[in-house]
């Protein structure tokens, strides 16, 4: 189910060639030495500084100024794996739970047991990174099998940050929700993951069900969100590495968006 997002990425993609993102890419994803640049401006800088372009690139695909994209540019490809594997994907994913634990405080827990936070499952709760290591960082066109396949294994290692978050908000009093876009099918294999990384006392496992298939990812959670609210739960925060996690209706009262430059989830 994850991957039909990816399907949908293409999808749009494929609609809006020839308009102008698919030209952008190109333009802007070829190497320094490239004939192309030097015949489109010989004084812009991020046209010759791949470091300088891909901290540009990763600042407008965090802020969702970038939307749609579907792969990480080839001149970015070294960039984004120093980013995932060196210090700046745990630096960054710390500073988001500092804030995100910082706001918590502030909540007044009713003792109604209706407060709550709603957390996204890969790469907020659990990291896969494990398997884009081996799979380009995001630079490979997502194959559902492979990652499936993954999924399966119920191994992929905890967000060290987003753990301590979630264990924060148990301890102040929150309701956790998780809410994920993979399926049913994998709900098993979701639960003995999340217990394998040391993720405990969740209220509820959300997985998309045969009514949701199809659905946009946005508009999926944002129904679940709905949901929760309508049995009278108050969502105060939310936590999620995609815009799909946060966008929509019934959204928190805060929204908390971590890192992600290695894919995207329209
Ligand atoms: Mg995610």
């Amino acid at each position: 189910m994850f991957s039909g997002h990816f399907v949908l990425v293409l999808l749009f993609s494929g609609l809006l060639s020839g308009v102008f993102s698919q030209s952008f890419i190109r333009i802007w994803s070829g190497n320094r030495n490239s004939e192309n640049l030097d015949l489109i401006s010989s004084d812009r800088k991020i046209l010759r500084d791949d470091n300088l372009y891909c901290e540009s690139w990763r600042f407008t695909v965090e802020t969702n100024d970038a939307g749609l994209w579907e792969e990480v540019p080839k001149r970015c490809v070294k960039f984004v794996q120093d980013y995932m594997t060196g210090n700046g994907y745990g630096s960054d994913s710390e500073l988001v739970s500092e804030d995100s634990s910082s706001f918590a405080a502030t909540v007044n827990i009713s003792g109604d047991g209706k407060d709550a936070w709603v957390f996204d499952i890969d790469e907020t709760l659990l990291s896969n990174l494990p398997y884009y290591k081996l799979h380009g960082f995001g630079s490979e066109l997502f194959n559902e099998t492979t990652f499936d396949e993954w999924v399966d294994l119920a191994k992929a290692p905890a967000l060290p940050e987003s753990l301590r978050l979630y264990k924060e908000l148990l301890r102040l009093g929150f309701k956790v929700f998780l809410l994920t876009g993979r399926g049913e099918a994998q709900r098993n294999v979701t639960e003995k993951n999340l217990l394998f990384s040391g993720y405990r006392n969740w209220e509820r496992l959300i997985l998309r069900g045969p009514s949701d298939v199809g659905k946009l990812a946005e508009v999926y959670k944002s129904e679940k969100r709905s949901d929760v609210e309508a049995e009278g739960y108050r969502i105060h925060g939310s936590s999620g590495d995609q815009w799909s996690d946060l966008l929509g209706f019934a959204l928190a009262k805060r929204s908390f968006k971590l890192p992600n430059p290695m894919y995207y989830i329209a």
